[in-house]
């Protein structure tokens, strides 16, 4: 059985930066700014961020962003 670990390009919807993540992976966290986030794979190497893995803190962080 051969290793075939896929990557997926995915973008950060905090900083916007690129980065690749294992196929399949649920649970990512952006190597520029930190975020946490869940992830949604439609097929493989086809995938999303749905949401911040911890939304208080998320929500906290843009606030501090916004004042
Ligand atoms: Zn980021």
């Amino acid at each position: 059985m051969a290793a075939d670990v896929k990557t997926a390009a995915i973008r950060c919807k905090s900083c916007n930066c690129r980065f690749d993540v294992p196929d399949g992976q649920k649970e990512v966290v952006c190597p520029e700014c930190g975020q946490g986030w869940k992830m949604r794979w439609f097929r493989p190497g086809v995938g999303m961020i749905i949401a911040p893995l911890n939304w208080t803190q998320f929500q906290k962080e843009a606030r501090r962003v916004q004042e």
